[in-house]
């Protein structure tokens, strides 16, 4: 056993569809504007540009039917429905054509926003993280693998805040689709087994409050369900 000078953080794990076994989160890599008409309300250009990723610690992690407590220093935190690949072996230069090979499973994600403070980031050319990687910014549900339920590349995606639509989408509607971004992704950073990857929202992305009940869904993927307090 190797000997720590002090406490050692646990290792933060998302709940896998069908058995007890967990997966253990390695880091979480998110695709930013990757839905055209949310990059058009974001304020950007919809175009094929190359994607671009940020990232959140793995302890960010929160589970289906958690608890999100709304994070300090913000006045404008916002929800982000997204489809989560989970990465279950590792490689670099992965090409899109044995991208699905890499996946273990998927889920459905919450990339939970400080909006104000990633904004007022964005116009200084400075980095996200105040923004993005916060306590508890990254809900995920539990992930279905693919060996179950293979590897979804269409089907509705929507988000209720208090059972009002506020997202509703499809995932075919994706910039960049996961191989592509399992591509481009693994060219920047060796992917191993444990990496989430959330790959971006759909338009429709909003404030929420304390006391909101947010429900995400994806088709052949799941639900996700997350009360704000
Ligand atoms: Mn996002």
């Amino acid at each position: 056993m190797p000997k720590y000078a002090i406490e050692h953080s646990e290792i933060p794990t998302v709940a896998i569809a069908g058995t007890d076994a967990t997966f253990p989160v390695r880091r979480i890599y998110c695709v930013g504007r990757n839905y055209a008409e949310h990059a058009v309300e974001m304020g950007s250009d919809p175009d094929r540009d190359p994607p671009f990723f940020f990232m959140k610690p793995n302890n960010t992690v929160i589970p289906d039917g958690a608890n999100f407590p709304y994070p300090p220093k913000s006045k404008n935190v916002h929800f982000e429905m997204e489809l989560v690949v989970a990465i279950g072996k590792g490689g670099a230069d992965i090409p899109q054509s044995r991208a699905n090979d890499h996946i273990y499973g998927y889920a459905c994600g919450l990339d939970m926003t400080r909006r104000d403070l990633q904004l007022a980031m964005r116009e200084k050319g400075r980095p996200w993280e105040v923004g993005k990687a916060f306590d508890a910014s990254a809900p995920c549900a539990e992930i279905q693998p693919a060996s179950d339920i293979g590897h979804p590349s269409a089907g509705a995606i929507w988000l209720k805040v208090n059972g009002e639509t506020k997202q509703s989408a499809d995932i075919s509607d994706l910039i960049w689709n996961v191989p592509e971004t399992i591509e481009y992704l693994s060219g920047l950073f060796e992917l191993q087994p444990g990496d989430l990857i959330y790959t971006g929202t759909p338009a429709g992305v909003g404030p929420i409050v304390k006391g909101d009940l947010m429900e995400g869904h994806i088709d052949g993927v799941g639900h996700i369900t997350i009360k704000v307090i």
